[in-house]
């Protein structure tokens, strides 16, 4: 990819994803083989007026000869200086940009048992990070390059992988015009007139139907809010938190979903990718379910905690995005989850509440508002999806048809 649309890819990530304001702190989390990027994104951050800006870097390489290789006992305990790290940077109201190439399968064969309690464990001890980004506490926002292993999971025997997949990321993130920070301006107002028409129709629950067999009532939590096309940090600054953003989401209530969930994509989870798997709701608790491959991955999400059986978003994305009109399997939840509709086990977002900020955990989750430590977002959108928006009084009302909001 040529340097002038990297540039102002960087730009995007600095000045619309995380909006990075004068004398703030910025923190880059990037993989070592995309230095490149990070410095140019750096660069940026620099230049739109950041105090500092400091370098995360990781390698998914040393990472999984790190669980292929270490001693078991590791995976049980959380360095305390990393949870010192994120409190230092949280404490001086950081910024953090995130910049995603992993290798979809760079964990598989590796044991699940120790990425289970790994995951368990770090999920714990970055609980406090967690909640300040996941509240807008504190600004973040993801963005995503191709790294050669990525690009050759995604484009299997092209030569030239690696373009092709930026092109693609480009594309799917309204990144490859002149000017990607005036398209997505643009591109958020387009959000406004459908998050304000749901947030007035105030629905008491949803029913979703499509054509491979979904058939679901969520009940919606009694005050949430629907939200899409970018945020409002604590402070009163907007930003995306992700780069490409489609979605509309609101807040399901942790006690009433109902019926049968049919995923439309792959879940690619942990180096595994669970495939032709389905659901079954009763009371909001995950009853029953199956897979065609992998489902053991998908019973280990739901041994995390109670709230890993629950849901914790329900988001809308109209089958008309450039994701979605791409028809390509990215193995990357950011990507993936914007080319299609879909339900999240696990954590809710608080935002989706009104109130939460003055509420504690235990009346939160006493609303509706769902608690866990894992967020997994899986795919049930088509083509034919269809969504009944159900008010308190039961009266009806059809506001999404054929993949299409209405
Ligand atoms: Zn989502
Ligand atoms: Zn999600």
């Amino acid at each position: 990819m040529d340097n002038a649309h990297l540039k102002k890819y960087a730009e995007l990530l600095v000045r619309s994803g995380g909006n990075v304001q004068s004398g703030q702190l910025v923190v880059i989390g990037c993989g070592v083989e995309d230095a490149y990027f990070a410095r140019l994104v750096q660069e940026c951050a620099y230049d739109a007026g950041a105090k500092d800006v400091v370098m995360n870097w990781f390698d998914d390489v040393s990472v999984r000869n790190r669980y292929l290789r270490a001693n078991s006992s590791v995976f049980d305990e959380f360095p305390q200086w990393r949870v010192d790290w994120y409190k230092h940077h949280d404490d001086r109201g950081a910024v953090y940009l995130h910049i995603d190439s992993s290798d979809p399968d760079y964990l598989s064969g590796v044991d699940p048992d120790r990425l289970r309690r790994f995951s368990k464990v770090s999920s714990m001890a970055t609980k406090a990070h967690s909640a300040l980004t996941m509240s807008n506490a504190l600004r973040w926002s993801v963005c995503a390059v191709p790294s050669p292993a990525w690009a050759k999971k995604v484009f299997p025997g092209v030569p030239d992988a690696v373009d092709k997949l930026w092109a693609a990321i480009l594309k799917g993130a309204r990144a490859d015009g002149s000017d990607p920070i005036a398209d997505w301006k643009t591109h958020s107002e387009n959000f406004t007139n459908r998050v304000e028409y749901l947030n007035r129709m105030r629905f008491d629950a949803l029913r979703i139907t499509t054509g491979l067999g979904t058939d679901l009532t969520i009940g919606l939590a009694k005050n949430h809010i629907w939200a899409g096309g970018g945020d409002i940090g604590k402070d009163g600054v907007p930003f995306f938190p992700n780069l490409p953003t489609e979605e509309i989401f609101t807040m399901p209530d942790r006690m009433r979903a109902d019926g049968r969930v049919v995923a439309s994509m792959p879940l690619s989870r942990q180096g595994n990718l669970i495939e032709g798997f389905e659901m079954t709701f009763k009371d909001g608790l995950v009853v029953s379910y199956k897979a065609e491959k992998n489902e053991q991955t998908l019973a280990d999400i739901f041994t995390m905690d109670e709230g890993a059986k629950r849901l914790g978003e329900v988001a809308l994305v109209a089958d008309s995005s450039p994701i979605s009109r791409m028809g390509t399997l990215f193995y990357n939840t950011l990507f993936d989850e914007n080319a299609s509709s879909h339900l999240a086990l696990g954590k809710a977002y608080p935002n989706n509440m009104e109130g939460s900020a003055e509420m504690a955990e235990e009346e939160r989750v006493a609303a509706g508002c769902n608690d866990s430590l894992v967020h997994v977002d899986f795919m049930f959108g088509t083509p034919d999806m269809k969504v009944v928006g159900i008010s308190a009084d039961g009266h009806e009302t059809v506001f999404f048809e054929n993949g299409e909001f209405v």
